[in-house]
């Protein structure tokens, strides 16, 4: 007992020492370095091939990204491949960036290409993870995913599993099962996670929407403010208040929605997507 208590209290004392350095994975994972990422993985986590996609498609990612954005970072973005995203105690791990600025990606199928559906979209929170004190996370996620969807077109995983945007965001309009924008702004943090499935789809929407509307080169503008993600950006950069825009942008893409043939079908099809296993709050 003393031994294990003198061992716990080192441990304490270690961990107090270095406490900004992450638990270098280092000394038990693999690691590839590129010239803009740096892919690690623990051994049996990925096959070479998916080392090989996370070097090629970082790579990509990375010019892309920093051409969009207008600057790229001063240091290299670390990937780590964490295995399958069901984890034996029935948990799933999702992608996101951890503390320390790193992206942890999982693997939701058989194949290695479902590590890299949401691989654009936390780039991007790395290339701005300097402003992460001043981040107002409707916007940091609604640029996230507007980015992402001009250098990834694939919309593989979620929250659009292969369907275009208008049908995923149009059919939450259309069934009355929306959450105003202005809310999702105001309670990003109530709604975000509990409302995931309709939060993510109709605030991607919107930025979608607005960087097709007013500009690309608009959001990119906003996203350099320095407290990106006021009212007064809204006004500022795209000429019209926010809930003029979220007005404009809810009767368009149900308009859309509604010119889809027989959107009911595919409505149908997109609900029994991996999109079933996601959260939906009200509207029942
Ligand atoms: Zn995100």
């Amino acid at each position: 007992m003393k031994d294990s208590s003198r061992r716990q209290a080192a441990a304490f004392l270690i961990l107090l020492a270095v406490p900004f350095l992450p638990p270098t994975a280092a000394a038990e994972n693999l690691r590839r370095e590129g010239e803009h990422v740096i892919v690690e993985w623990g051994d049996g986590n990925a096959s070479p091939e998916a080392v090989e996609a996370a070097m090629e498609l970082g790579e990509t990612y990375f010019a892309a990204i920093s051409g969009m954005l207008g600057h790229g970072l001063d240091r290299r973005i670390v990937i780590l491949l964490q295995g399958a995203a069901e984890r034996p105690d029935g948990s799933r791990g999702y992608p996101r960036v951890d503390v320390w600025g790193r992206i942890l990606l999982y693997r939701f199928g058989p194949t290695h290409h479902s590590y890299f559906s949401a691989l654009a979209h936390e780039m991007v929170h790395v290339f701005r993870i300097d402003r992460r004190p001043h981040f107002d996370m409707f916007f940091e996620e609604g640029l996230a995913e507007m980015v992402a969807l001009r250098v990834d077109d694939s919309r593989e995983g979620f929250p659009w599993y292969g369907f275009p945007v208008d049908l995923v965001a149009g059919q939450w309009i259309a069934r009355g099962k929306e959450i105003p924008l202005a809310e999702l702004r105001e309670r990003h943090e109530d709604l975000n996670l509990p409302c995931k499935a309709q939060a993510y789809a109709l605030r991607s929407s919107f930025f979608d929407w607005l960087g097709r509307a007013r500009g690309d080169e608009a959001v990119v503008a906003m996203a350099s403010e320095k407290r990106a993600g006021r009212l007064e950006d809204y006004e500022k950069h795209f000429g019209a208040d926010f809930d003029e825009l979220a007005a404009a942008w809810r009767e368009e893409t149900l308009d859309a929605y509604r010119a889809i043939q027989n959107a009911d079908d595919p409505t149908e099809e997109y609900l029994r997507s991996p999109i079933r296993y996601m959260d939906v709050c009200g509207g029942d």
